[in-house]
């Protein structure tokens, strides 16, 4: 299958200048780490690129090859670069801590895990002050959903299908799309219909979908359940934004049936979608439970359970414990991505540089028939490839022939969807309006057309 890009379809072929170019790279070859990673990594790790790409240096929204080329980093990491590579901030905070103290535990005190703590506490609204550090998003959900079980004394959960959630038992459980999950236990899950505005029964309707929710509650559960854990904009879903009217609606039946709402802001949260710091604000809820990861540490592993201190009250019937959560390295490093965050405005450039580039993406939808759909805010972004937009019928070779053709020009993207048809777009977010302006070089419809 041929297609080809066309060069006026890039905007902005040339990347703008910068000031910064990596010191010449010695070490392993990308052939040599191949065969390294074949034979010593788990099989189950795979490479975007059919000629995989060997990173080797990053700064703000460029990545570097062991050549030297630059990169227009549109992908962060899935999302998770939030505040540039190796913020010359972030990387002072890891590094002196790093030389005073790398590791202590919560058994003893330690000032950067009560500080980045309050610091995320001033960031929440209402009563949602207690946090609990983690590793990961997947830990972050799996005690959320502990926390709503115990409090609640229930256990069924209901999550949205598409959903992701995390790979261990209990999130595979909640994560909703086949290929993330294996044939094993991942009971008192219920997944309910997804508020798709692009594919779903209801369309972009809300409350009918709330209202299906309502009878699985009613019909699938014993009308009381432990929780509902929602993402704000699906992300590894492929940058789906729910029905507006929906979440209200689902915490208010949830609430009813005794339950605790969840809001999984491991890729929506951090400033990312521009007009809130966090996704949930969007659609005008509160949640009892909020989890985060990825973007709070900019690339540093750490996540967080953030509750209300009557919530955060279950945890102490017994001996819950995390050995690396809140360690001092990536709580200083956490405090330093907020401090940046907020100095450099990085939140309302994510929505300003956002919603120019997702003016500019709809734009090539009147142009490519291939682009079924744009969707999601600030500097979450996704584009959906169809080979019929009426059939909605995903693009999914073409996906990936375009994300080769965009690293070839040097513009890096993820993909996603449960059809892996949707690029996603999801850059640091100090990306400017000139990288946005490098538009998606897509190949243009007749090629496809012609296929
Ligand atoms: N929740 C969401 C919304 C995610 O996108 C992810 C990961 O992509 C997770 C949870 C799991 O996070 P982690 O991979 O850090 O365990």
């Amino acid at each position: 299958r041929e297609a080809s890009l066309q060069e006026n379809d890039v905007l902005l072929p040339k990347m703008p200048p910068f000031d910064y170019s990596p010191p010449p790279y010695n070490g392993p070859s990308a052939t040599e780490i191949l065969q390294k990673r074949r034979e010593y990594l788990s099989p189950s790790m795979f490479c975007f690129y059919k000629k995989p790409l060997h990173v080797v240096d990053g700064k703000r929204q460029y990545l570097f090859d062991e050549d030297g080329r630059r990169y227009l980093d549109a992908f962060g990491g899935i999302a998770t670069v939030c505040c540039g590579h190796c913020h010359p901030d972030v990387v002072e905070a890891i590094v002196n801590q790093t030389k005073k103290l790398q590791h202590s535990t919560v058994l003893y005190l330690h000032h950067a895990i009560a500080e980045f703590a309050e610091a995320l506490a001033s960031k929440l609204p209402g009563d949602l002050k207690v946090v609990f550090f983690t590793n990961s998003g997947t830990e972050a959900n799996e005690l959320a959903m502990l926390i709503a079980r115990l409090y609640t004394g229930y256990n069924d959960i209901i999550s949205l299908r598409n959903a992701y959630h995390g790979n261990a038992a209990g999130t595979m459980g909640a994560t909703a799309q086949s290929s993330w999950k294996f044939n094993v236990v991942q009971c008192g899950v219920h997944h309910a219909l997804n508020p798709d505005p692009y594919r779903g029964v209801f369309g972009s309707d809300g409350e009918k979908y709330a209202k299906d929710l309502q009878g699985l509650l009613d019909y699938g559960t014993t009308g009381n359940v432990a929780g509902f854990i929602s993402e704000a904009i699906q992300g590894v879903g492929g940058i789906l934004e729910l029905a507006p009217g929906y979440l209200p609606a689902a915490y208010s039946s949830i609430k009813k049936a005794g339950g605790l709402c969840i809001a999984d802001e491991v890729q929506s949260g951090f400033a990312r979608t521009g007009n809130h710091f966090w996704g949930f604000e969007s659609h005008g809820v509160v949640p009892d439970i909020v989890t985060m990861a990825k973007g709070i540490g900019n690339g540093i592993p750490i996540g967080a359970v953030v509750t209300t201190p009557e919530i955060a009250q279950v945890l102490t019937q017994r001996s819950y414990f995390n050995t690396f959560g809140g360690n001092p390295v990536c709580t200083a490093g956490g405090l330093a991505v907020l401090r940046v965050i907020e100095r450099e405005k990085l939140q309302e450039n994510a929505f300003v540089v956002g919603s120019y580039l997702k003016e500019r993406l709809t734009s090539l939808k009147g142009k490519y028939e291939i682009i079924g759909d744009v969707r999601g805010r600030g500097l979450m972004l996704g584009v959906e490839l169809v080979t019929d937009r009426q059939e909605k019928t995903p693009a999914k070779v073409e996906t990936i022939h375009v994300m080769d053709q965009m690293k070839e020009k040097g513009v890096l993207i993820g993909k996603g969807g449960f059809y892996g048809n949707v690029f996603r777009i999801t850059p640091p977010l100090c990306f400017t309006k000139e990288d946005a302006g490098i538009s998606l070089p897509l190949a243009c419809n007749s090629h496809y057309g012609s296929l």
